[in-house]
């Protein structure tokens, strides 16, 4: 086999990213947008020892699973790779991933996973829910500017203003700043040069899309005409907060430090719903941390209330906490939560978000969770959490963090996760030291992209 040979292969497995696996004669290619079942025609594009890259030329026979991809874009796009499967064959697949990291990694028999699995939690609408997007703007060959998506593991700006994940508002909010730009010649920032202005647009919308916040990334501290922007950008409807953030740093992180309000509110106000009718709402800023997908935020943290099952007295640790959506879930139903979280300005906004609420019994520390955790220990009054919730980001728990749990000894773990495969690691830890896994689910809260969340429950042995 070489590179550049055209090769036929039947799709049989899928990678953690959600390529399709052929294999010939015992070696695995992966395809990118195929589906399992595909019988298909692939040109090799890159070898390795044992293993190998193929493109898809033709699909043959497609599966029973294939479906038409929605948007024009998705072959490039870096967003939904799995625009060609059925939804139905998304979930097994991502069902799939969650059980066999817990398999692999977590070293789980598989007698206690099945015991132990709930089926996955799908998505009622599987296109147009993302509340919140990040476009980067750029500038076409031809000089004119454009925003959009990155290609595929690259920098490479992909023009499209009309996403199929987001809100139909982002298409006119996007193109009023097009606009903008061409006729006041206010350039788009470029990652070579570092010459330029707008480097990227956020917005924000509520669940029940009355509410938008535009902001404005700029590698200035001031937008030139700003005052112009903000009288187009505040006249389209549900528009509320307009912003914004300035970041001058040669880096791939979107945000800078500093964020500064042009028009209406510092934030826009959002509301999570429970299964059992519980409505809390937030307030968000540009930089909190909130759940992408409203509606399946809600029943992500009520699967984790369940799986916390208060009775009314307990108290309970939220690791990772931060702007407190989970810890006031929890603190409706136990005696008392503390919340711990790294950014202060999302312990600023618990804080702000438990008096809307009403919930006075919650404690909001800002800190790692590795350091605060074990403080916590030498607390009396906090030592000991019947419950511990952790919510890490994708790196998972820091060991420092899982040991003061070990320490805690609380009688239940909820583990609330967007990697499986670190999630996988440290139920393992907390196996190896005390605690089984009762129940898990995995819950879909990015249709058409790879990536899933999953609650465990873990109780003390
Ligand atoms: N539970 C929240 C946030 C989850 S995202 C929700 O559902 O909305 C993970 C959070 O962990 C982020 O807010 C991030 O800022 C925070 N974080 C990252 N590393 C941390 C650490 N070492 N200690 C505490 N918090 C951390």
């Amino acid at each position: 086999m070489n590179k550049n040979d055209v090769l036929l292969g039947k799709i049989e497995d899928l990678t953690v990213e959600g390529e399709g696996v052929a294999k010939i004669d015992g070696m695995p290619f992966f395809i990118k947008d195929t589906v399992i079942g595909d019988e298909v025609k692939f040109v090799v594009t890159k070898l390795k020892k044992n293993y190998g890259y193929g493109r898809a030329l033709e699909i043959i026979t497609p599966s029973p699973d294939r479906v038409e991809p929605v948007c024009e874009h998705y072959k490039r796009c870096g967003g939904c790779t799995l625009q060609t499967m059925s939804y139905e064959a998304e979930l097994r697949f991502k069902e799939k991933k969650v059980y066999n990291n817990l398999l692999r990694i977590g070293e789980i028999p598989a007698d206690i996973l099945d015991e132990a699995m709930e089926p996955i939690l799908g998505c009622e609408k599987i296109y147009h829910y993302r509340n919140k997007a990040q476009f980067p703007f750029g500038t076409d060959k031809d000089g004119n500017p454009i925003c959009g998506f990155y290609a595929r593991r690259s920098h490479e700006i992909i023009a499209n203003t009309d996403c199929a994940l987001g809100m139909s508002i982002n298409k006119t909010i996007l193109e009023t700043v097009l606009e903008f730009q061409k006729k006041y010649d206010v350039a788009s920032y470029d990652e070579g040069s570092g010459k330029g202005i707008i480097r990227h647009v956020l917005i924000r919308s509520s669940k029940d899309e009355t509410e938008h916040m535009v902001c404005v990334v700029i590698n200035e501290d001031q937008l030139p005409k700003a005052d112009v922007l903000v009288e187009s950008l505040s006249s389209i409807e549900g528009v509320a907060s307009i912003s914004i953030n300035v970041n001058k740093k040669n880096t791939n992180v979107i945000l800078g430090d500093k964020t500064v309000t042009l028009w209406g509110k510092d934030t826009i106000l959002d509301t999570i719903e429970g299964n059992d009718g519980t409505v809390l709402s937030f307030e968000i800023s540009p930089q909190s941390f909130f759940q992408v997908n409203p509606t399946q935020t809600g029943k992500l943290y009520s699967i984790a209330q369940d799986y916390a099952d208060l009775k009314g007295g307990e108290s309970v640790w939220d690791l990772y906490c931060g702007i407190g959506t989970i810890s006031l879930f929890m603190a409706k139903k136990a005696g008392s939560v503390i919340g711990v979280e790294i950014v202060d300005k999302a312990i600023e906004d618990a804080k702000e978000n438990a008096k809307r609420n009403g919930l006075s019994n919650t404690e909001f520390l800002v800190g790692k969770a590795e350091e605060i955790a074990p403080e916590l220990l030498k607390r009396g009054d906090a030592a000991h959490p019947e419950v511990v919730v952790v919510d890490p980001p994708r790196k998972g728990c820091d060991e420092g963090c899982l040991s003061a749990i070990l320490t805690a000894s609380p009688d239940r773990v909820v583990y609330v996760s967007c990697d499986s495969a670190t999630l996988a690691r440290d139920v393992k830890f907390l196996r190896a030291n005390g605690y089984e896994i009762k129940r898990f689910r995995a819950v879909d809260q990015f249709s058409r992209g790879p990536h899933t969340e999953a609650c465990v429950k873990m109780v003390r042995k």
